[in-house]
């Protein structure tokens, strides 16, 4: 038995057996080929690998979640037979004398562009499970020994040096039970996701990768952020008690589903909950969402090879506005850059990408790519409450430029007939110290701040937020936070204006107290906070948090505001 000890990232206790995933590298370079039945040889024995292994998984899917979830294997089958697909691949081997992988690459990446520009919503999907087989031939004629995390089909907890927000976005949640890496914090995106997957995770375990072998037993602790390997039956068994008593919280917990937030006085605060897919809804409502505080939209750019077009943007906003039936939805504008990657858009490397060319810096320069989200978001507004913000804004005059942008194409649909709803709110998210310190000034232009604290506590703090060895300055009580917050707050409201907070801190029980005390409108967080956040919020009384945030901001270290909090002793806290 060994235990490795790492950060707590999604709540919940998973047992299953281990499962190591590793990227391998599926570049296609074109080559000059001399034999070209040879290629052609090679092309059908990867295509009969593939169907068999798609038969496989097919026939299990079938047998383990029924008929409906083996579908789309029966539709992958039928694209790894289509002659539309395969014939152009020969032909093109044939005619240019090149390699199997290239000609196979080149027609599909057609293929799956026409896929994505299409107007329905069902022939986008399309362009998915081409690129899955696509990749699933590739790895047959590459000689790759890899399977896709999307593609796991066995209970197991998913092992890794790191995952990426949209290898996470995959998984599966019926068959990964859990998992765990020696990377990441609690605010890397692959740990956000995790928490709206509802997969117990604990990330950031330095070594876990090198302590585990595949097909070992384990425990994922994602309550106390502790991964056991090979444990006794004793520890099997006590674990399978914590999972029970968890259950029954979540039960507990889930009876406040329908109920408004208030507090003990009688003050109604908003609980919102953070999205990155339109799928991500259902588990928002489930949960008892309020509202959509911040649908992170660079989830829509991931995961495939070019940008979105205007109309899947369209379709996915729409789409998220709709279900949410007229509550408020902030849609954030593309922030991409730190550790999310375009791998498409080529950008340099960069020495600090967290202090780079992201987000609304890359938007003003790239408007090409602002202005068709822009338009996206404006015709998708008369489906619902939509709210759009900007990331990451440092100055001014950059939220003036992106807003006469947002104009600017407003003004274009309007006068080419095309509908645009009246009551759209602009906000910004305060994630960098600047903004937060210029909060009476963008108060005056803005119609509401966001606090994403994942970024200002790193920028405050000046400790990267993905980064274990200086995880322990990462510090969301440091009076130094509270400060920035609470001047924030204070110049939203002496102008009119709310203000929520998006970043992971809003939905931690030890924060939450001081925030309500300080006047915050909205707490945005991963949809499994939020009834154990409305719970608390119940049992607490805003005059009094009024009171302990006075005290906290008057404190010297983030330790003495821990046990403030700890000293009121509400039992959720
Ligand atoms: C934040 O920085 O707090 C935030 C919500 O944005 P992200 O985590 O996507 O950077
Ligand atoms: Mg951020």
């Amino acid at each position: 038995m060994n235990n490795v000890k790492g950060i707590a990232a999604s709540a919940g206790i998973a047992i299953a057996r281990a499962f190591i995933v590793e990227h391998p590298d599926f570049a296609v370079i074109r080559k000059q080929v001399d034999d070209v039945e040879a290629e052609i040889n090679k092309l059908n024995a990867a295509l009969a690998q593939s169907r068999s292994e798609l038969e496989d998984i097919k026939a299990r899917t079938h047998e383990e979640l029924g008929e409906k979830k083996a579908e789309i294997f029966e539709s992958h089958l039928l694209i790894l037979g289509d002659p539309e697909l395969i014939d152009p691949v020969k032909a093109r081997i044939t005619s240019e004398s090149v390699n199997a992988e290239f000609a196979l690459n080149e027609t599909a990446t057609q293929f799956i562009e026409m896929f994505e520009n299409m107007k329905s919503a069902y022939l986008q999907e399309r362009a998915a499970d081409m690129r899955d087989v696509t990749k699933r031939i590739l790895k047959f004629l590459l000689g790759l020994d890899y399977v896709s995390p999307s593609e796991i089909n066995e209970e197991v907890i998913v092992v890794a040096e790191d995952l990426t927000p949209s290898d996470t976005a995959q998984l599966n949640r019926n068959y990964v039970k859990g998992f765990t890496t020696n990377i990441g914090g609690r605010t890397s995106h692959s740990a956000i996701m995790a928490r709206s997957l509802e997969i117990p995770a604990v990330v950031g375990t330095r070594n876990v990768l090198g302590a585990v072998q595949n097909g070992d037993l384990m425990i994922v602790d994602g309550i106390d952020g502790e991964v056991i390997i090979n444990p006794s039956d004793e520890i099997v068994a006590t674990y399978r008690n914590k999972q029970q008593v968890y259950a029954k919280q979540v039960e507990e917990w889930s009876r406040l589903r329908l109920e408004p937030t208030m507090t003990r006085d009688g003050v109604h605060v908003e609980l919102a909950a953070n999205i990155g897919t339109p799928n991500d809804v259902t588990g928002v409502l489930e949960n008892g969402g309020e509202a959509v505080g911040l649908y992170r939209t660079e989830f829509l750019y991931m995961g495939r090879d070019k940008l979105p077009s205007e109309e899947v943007q369209y379709v996915s906003y729409k789409s998220v506005l709709e279900k949410m039936e007229g509550k408020p939805v902030v849609v954030r504008t593309l922030d991409i850059g730190g550790d999310k990657e375009l791998p498409y858009l080529d950008l340099p490397k960069e020495m600090n990408p967290f202090l780079g060319y992201r987000a609304i810096r890359l938007c003003l320069d790239r408007q090409d790519i602002f202005r068709t989200q822009l338009r996206a978001l404006l015709r998708a507004s008369v489906h619902g409450n939509l709210r759009i913000m900007f990331p990451m804004i440092a100055t001014l005059t950059e939220f003036r430029e992106a807003k006469s942008i947002l104009e600017e194409e407003k003004a274009g649909l309007l006068a080419a007939g095309t509908a645009v709803s009246e009551h759209i709110q602009l906000g910004i998210m305060v994630e960098i110290p600047s903004t937060a310190v210029m909060a009476d000034q963008f108060a005056k232009e803005v119609d509401f701040f966001s606090i994403g604290t994942n970024d200002l506590i790193q920028y405050t703090m000046a400790a990267d937020r993905m980064n274990e060895q200086v995880s322990y300055l990462y510090q969301p009580y440091n009076p130094a936070i509270l400060k920035l917050i609470h001047m924030v707050i204070s110049a939203a409201h002496r102008e009119g204006r709310w203000v929520g907070m998006c970043g992971e801190m809003a939905g931690d029980q030890t924060a939450i107290p001081i925030l309500l005390g300080l006047g915050l409108d909205e707490f945005s967080m991963s949809a499994t906070s939020i009834l154990p956040a409305r719970s608390q919020i119940s049992k607490l009384s805003r005059s009094d948090m009024q009171a302990l945030a006075e005290k906290a901001l008057n404190l010297a270290t983030a330790e003495e505001v821990v046990a403030l909090v700890q000293s009121i002793g509400t039992d959720s806290v």
